[in-house]
């Protein structure tokens, strides 16, 4: 036996979506990723960063000076008020790391991103859940939450509503610690929390490059809060945690606010026309502001349409869990891929 902690030899390992080997042979609709490329402006900025490789000999900035300017100038903040890290998942594990030591409680809304119990597990933090009732609302959420952190994913997912900004505001007032909003999706919703970093001393919004940019195999992410809050997520981080490539690939792709816009408004439309198509199909669809859909099928067997699209190379999420096995979550792709994903759909049945 290896002599390891008690939580990590119990615990089990997050399990990611299925990445297929032979990628081009499926429709990939399982992990929110984007189906447009990222900017051109990125290829470029990574050629011109790699130059003959010579470069790479030597470490990259540290605080990801240019990178942090540039998210900093896009969304109105001082650089103190913004981090970058290696996808945004890395904020989730070093925002737990700074807040919420072994014994202490983090909570989040459970069907939500199930991430977080997974880092919490890791620190040796004990996880607490708060469910959502048939409105959408969280359900038995006290008047004074206590615990270290509370995460808020929105949009929601794999729900994919969203949370109205007047809530997130009062919920800041009503948790003692730190209010963690994850927008890993906010960018095809309509609004977002920024304002209420500025406004409420206890509130982080985190970001990815993941699914607007296109960026998912770059890992990128970003968190907005206070100077004191950065500064610790600062001290705790990896200090190279960005290489050379990725740094000059977000300075690159968070200067392309047009191309970004062009991508999000052809997914936005393709979402609404694959949500009508589903409902043609007697599906239940919660309306999303995500870059995928949570859908019913009438026989609320997920599972059976999970196995039918994998037969015919269409990949979706099927979560095991009993307050989402009656469905799928399917990402958003081009209208092409979702024409075939419906024709296969009504096929199935
Ligand atoms: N939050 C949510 C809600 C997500 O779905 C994901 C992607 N799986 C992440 C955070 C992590 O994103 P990344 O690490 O790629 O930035």
């Amino acid at each position: 036996m290896i002599p390891l902690r008690k939580n990590i030899a119990e615990m089990d390992g997050y399990v990611p979506g299925f990445q297929p080997k032979d990628e081009g042979a499926w429709i990939k609709l399982n992990t929110n990723e984007n189906p447009y490329p990222p900017s051109p402006r990125v290829a470029e900025a990574i050629r011109a960063e790699l130059g003959d490789g010579e470069g790479l000999r030597k470490y990259p900035d540290p605080p990801s000076s240019a990178a942090r300017e540039e998210a900093a100038r896009l969304y109105g903040f001082d650089p103190a008020w913004v981090i970058m890290a290696n996808g945004s998942d890395e904020l989730l594990n070093n925002l737990i790391r700074a807040f919420a030591g072994e014994g202490e409680e983090i909570a989040y809304v459970h069907p939500s991103y199930s991430y977080y119990a997974t880092l919490a597990g890791i620190q040796g933090a004990r996880v607490r859940t708060f469910g959502l009732t048939d409105k959408w609302e969280l359900a038995d959420f006290p008047e004074l939450y206590e615990g270290k952190l509370f995460f808020l994913t929105n949009p929601n997912a794999p729900l994919g509503f969203t949370y109205p900004l007047e809530f997130i505001e009062e919920l800041a007032g009503r948790v003692a610690g730190m209010l963690v909003v994850d927008e890993a999706y906010v960018d095809f919703a309509d609004e977002n929390a920024l304002p209420l970093v500025r406004k409420c001393p206890n509130v982080v919004v985190t970001r990815t490059l993941s699914k607007s940019y296109s960026l998912a195999g770059m890992r990128l992410g970003l968190a907005i809060a206070r100077p004191e809050v950065i500064a610790a997520l600062d001290k705790i981080r990896d200090h190279y945690n960005i290489d050379r490539l990725a740094q000059a690939a977000a300075v690159a792709s968070l200067s392309d606010q047009d191309y970004l816009r062009g991508c999000v408004e052809k997914i936005r439309q393709t979402r609404a026309w694959f949500t009508g198509e589903l409902r043609v199909l007697e599906y239940g669809v919660i309306p999303s502001r995500g870059n995928f859909v949570f859908a019913t099928p009438p026989d609320r067997n997920g599972k059976r349409v999970y196995d039918a699209l994998f037969e015919r190379k269409i990949l979706v999420r099927y979560f095991s869990d009993p307050l989402l096995s009656h469905g799928l979550r399917i990402t958003i792709g081009t209208r092409e891929e979702m024409e075939k994903t419906v024709a296969a759909l009504a096929e199935i049945g």
